[in-house]
């Protein structure tokens, strides 16, 4: 037994949009998966804090769209967001176990979107005494020209990785010694969120200033995020998939871990490959069959559709009603999908408790198919052990 089919890490535009995609997989005869997010900072990620657009030529989506709309489906299709750090990835035979500052999870398949920098609490004080290197350096000698002049004899805190030095070079040159200097080297996991004042909370004791200043460029650089998996990684540390988001055998990686080019629209797009990556490995695992995605991944080649079949579980892939219902003017009514108030119907509801697999409630009941057809359509009936 295991915790959920897909364990997504992080809760940016990369991890939402994998998770979405991996639970939602509209087509008759596919069971959805159960996806869990596990991230160490409310969702949202990057995207949530900055100022951060999802733009083309001739239009843009601001990053509070983009993020509510994610959001909202990640509600909808109820998929549980643990806020955790996670410290650890094993594979462990067929599974994958998760370690967290408080616990641990196995699944069948993990995706990576755990970005090029962890992010705590950062959008509260955002622009209130703490900013960003970004807009390029142009735009950081006009800042930093500005707040030396204005904030002489205050203490401004850099963090970053061990590239930070060269946009500390950058500002003494600018500075001439008016402000102090703090570096807060960010090894991976050492620090724990920003606090009032300006606090940067770290595991040896808290770092205090007027001002912090986050060098992304550093970031760019040289990334901490993947430390927690063994795989492989280029020389600045970002990890390297091979196509589809595949890293290694049910392993995934989407967004800004995987390097540059940063961008909201790389995220969302390698987060729905990731997503639908890892479903058909998981599914694979379950059914000892290719998922029948079709048009993602057209696969009816010889003309023998399999619409309509839904496939036996073995006994350790048990189904469960994932939403809730109500009874309501005799009809059963879940989030999407509505049966009549039958025996039959309630009957089946009932044994649908992760007890029986799919071949045992058709012995009790006969020919259930139709309904489970209507749940699973409905997004109503997930597989959950
Ligand atoms: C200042 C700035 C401005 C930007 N402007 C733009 C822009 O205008 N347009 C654009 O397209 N892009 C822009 N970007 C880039 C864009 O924000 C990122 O490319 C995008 O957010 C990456 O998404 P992601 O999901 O890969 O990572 P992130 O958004 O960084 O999300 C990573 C998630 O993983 C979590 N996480 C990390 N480590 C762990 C762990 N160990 N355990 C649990 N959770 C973990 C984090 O808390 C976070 O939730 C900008 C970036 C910056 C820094």
């Amino acid at each position: 037994m295991y915790h959920s089919d897909i364990i997504v890490i992080g809760a940016g535009p990369a991890g939402l949009s994998a998770a979405i995609r991996a639970r939602r997989v509209r087509t008759y005869n596919l069971l959805t998966s159960s996806v869990t997010i596990i991230s160490n900072s409310s969702p949202g990620g990057l995207a949530d804090w900055t100022k951060v657009r999802m733009t083309g030529d001739g239009w843009s989506y601001e990053k509070g769209e983009v993020i509510s709309r994610l959001m909202k489906d990640v509600e909808d299709f109820c998929i549980p967001v643990i806020q955790e750090r996670v410290t650890g990835v094993e594979r462990e035979g067929d599974l994958f176990r998760v370690t967290t500052d408080k616990g641990e999870y196995t699944s069948l398949a993990v995706v990576v979107a755990t970005g090029m920098r962890m992010t705590w609490n950062e959008r509260e004080f955002f622009k209130k005494g703490l900013f960003g290197t970004l807009k390029g350096y142009r735009f950081m000698e006009d800042h930093f020209r500005e707040l030396c002049e204005r904030e002489q004899g205050k203490t401004m805190v850099f963090v970053g990785t061990r590239e930070m030095d060269k946009t500390v070079e950058f500002f003494q040159e600018i500075n001439k010694g008016r402000m102090d200097v703090k570096r807060v080297l960010d090894s991976g996991d050492n620090i724990l969120g920003y606090g009032d004042g300006m606090v940067v909370r770290t595991r040896d004791g808290d770092v205090r200033g007027d001002h912090v200043l986050i060098d992304f460029e550093s970031y760019m650089l040289s990334t901490y995020t993947g430390d927690m998996i063994a795989c492989d990684k280029d020389r600045e540390n970002f990890i390297i998939s091979r196509g589809r988001c595949a890293v290694d055998e049910g392993l995934f990686a989407a967004g800004d871990v995987t390097g540059p080019p940063f961008s909201l629209a790389k995220a969302v797009g390698e987060g729905t490959t990731a997503g639908l990556e890892s479903y058909r490995y998981a599914y694979s695992k379950k059914f000892n069959k290719e998922a029948p995605v079709f048009a993602f991944y057209p696969i009816h080649k010889d003309g023998k559709p399999t619409y309509f079949q839904i496939p036996e579980l073995e006994d350790r892939f048990r189904p469960k009603i994932l939403g809730g219902y109500e009874i309501r003017g005799g009809k059963i009514v879940f989030r999407e999908c509505e049966l009549d108030h039958s025996e039959f119907n309630m009957a089946l509801i009932e044994m649908c408790d992760g007890t029986r697999n799919m071949g045992e409630l058709r012995r009790e009941l006969g020919d259930v198919d139709p309904v489970i057809r209507a749940l699973i359509h409905g997004k109503d009936l997930t597989v959950e052990v």
